[in-house]
């Protein structure tokens, strides 16, 4: 068998750059033995807009149709509306082809569970199994699988989103927002047009076209959107709107060019949905405390869990959370469905500044303000990130911690949490206070006693 390289293996699917590492002869074989374990049936297959796209997909086409597997093909889209057409009761699991915010030369196959959700990491862990060991299921000739499109799961996941009991779509179009939107040349081009005509919205496009070409680094966070903030000054827009190339994470600038940050894209869409549905709420261990400042206005649970997606979704199912999602713009609407969706988003962001009657700025400033540092601090190769950070742990045992995903050490309004990356070797580190320079210095003062635990 020829050996996994150069790739990015994590329990919710495979990347890697294409040409080094990440091949054809890779998504066939991940798509071969997800076929295998989850097949026959039918399975929804989606791309986002990058140049190898094509590639990729036929790849994982040829691995789904020889175990027997049916594709649905939805085309170039995004991955909540994979992970949404993947849960419709006549489909039996999903594939979306996408790197998410890795830069363009990057391609992978992110999985879904036939109930939409990311696979768990038992799953995961199985279908890694069946790569590895080449375990596959060929169906006989005469029951390989067809390619069947589906043109119109865009249109379902825009119907599914204005039609929430939460949504008042005359009142939204009644407002008549004007927004500058940047999906940096992603998948957002093949919804957001007809999702925010859907909303009566006037709407400038920065970088519409999905072509994979991504004029900028296209993870939406500040130092990235300077020319989406300009384009809102200009234009006198009401805010700016920018999403990742794969739209699960959603970013907002006010209508002063501003940046919020994308921990507040999650603070303001549970500021809306806990005003009008009070229940618990999940976030993962690194999210802001804005969150418990909210929650504790309107007498609600907040459930922290490890990082990454699938985490948030499976404790929002097992609580029955009415809001969840990642402090990186991930927003979970359960009511919909369980994964990060920034339609859903924008949606409930847009109701929430209706209902406000103020501009997004103030609306923002109306919430407990705090700074997220974020940092890292770079391993040597072959260090074992995860000894170190119990180490430390050991040395806090009796201090206010928490232990969810690696250490988080509890202050009265702050925090600082330490942990070491799932995909590469490094250990993050990040602190969230009223201040930067509180959070700057407890960042520091933690490097500093990680790096005199990894001399001794
Ligand atoms: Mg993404």
């Amino acid at each position: 068998m020829a050996e996994l390289k150069n790739l990015m293996i994590s329990v919710s699917g495979v990347r890697g750059i294409v040409g080094d590492g990440f091949t054809p002869d890779v998504a066939l074989r991940f798509a071969q033995a997800y076929g295998s374990h989850f097949g026959p049936g039918r399975i929804v297959v989606g791309r986002d807009s990058r140049v190898t796209g094509d590639l990729i997909k036929y790849a994982v086409w040829s691995g789904l149709l020889a175990t027997g597997c049916d594709v649905v093909d939805i085309g170039m889209t995004t991955t909540p509306t994979t992970a949404m057409a993947t849960e419709r009761a006549e489909n039996s699991g999903g594939i979306i082809i996408t790197a998410s915010h890795n830069p363009r030369e990057w391609n992978a196959l992110k999985l879904l569970a036939p109930d939409g959700l990311f696979l768990n990491p038992e799953e995961g862990a199985r279908i890694l199994e069946r790569v590895r060991q080449e375990d596959f299921r060929f169906a006989a000739w005469h029951e390989v699988g067809t390619v069947r499109p589906y043109a119109r799961a865009a249109e379902d996941h825009i119907a599914s989103v204005i039609n929430l009991p939460l949504i008042d779509v005359t009142a939204i179009r009644k407002r008549g927002f004007k927004i500058v939107a940047d999906p940096c040349n992603g998948a957002g081009g093949t919804i957001l047009p007809e999702f925010l005509q859907e909303l009566g919205c006037e709407v400038i496009y920065l970088n519409l076209e999905p072509s994979g070409h991504f004029p900028r680094s296209p993870e939406p966070v500040p130092e990235n959107l300077g020319d989406l903030c300009a384009a809102v000054v200009k234009h006198r827009a009401d805010l700016g709107i920018a999403v990742d190339p794969d739209v699960d994470r959603l970013a907002l600038v006010s209508e002063k060019g501003v940046p919020l940050g994308e921990e507040y894209t999650l603070a303001l869409a549970v500021e809306f949905v806990l005003a009008h549905t009070p229940g618990d709420v999940v976030v993962n261990a690194s999210t802001s405390l804005v969150i418990d400042d909210l929650a504790r206005q309107y007498g609600v649970r907040v459930h922290r869990t490890p990082v990454g997606e699938i985490h948030v979704a499976s404790k929002a199912r097992q609580s029955g959370a009415v809001i969840a999602g990642e402090g990186n713009g991930g927003v979970i609407l359960p009511a919909l469905h369980l994964g990060r969706d920034a339609i859903a988003g924008i949606a409930l962001i847009l109701q929430h500044l209706v209902e406000k009657s103020k501009p997004l700025s103030q609306v923002h400033a109306d919430l407990p303000q705090y700074v997220i540092v974020k940092d890292k601090i770079t391993l040597p190769f072959g260090v074992d990130a995860r000894r170190l950070v119990a180490r430390l742990t050991e040395a806090h045992r009796s201090g206010p911690i928490d232990l969810t995903d690696g250490l988080k050490l509890l202050y009265d309004a702050s925090w600082v949490h330490i942990r070491a990356s799932n995909t590469e070797p490094i250990v993050r580190v990040m602190a969230e206070a009223p201040s930067a320079e509180e959070a700057q210095n407890r960042v520091a003062a933690l490097k500093a006693e990680f790096a005199r635990l990894t001399m001794n």
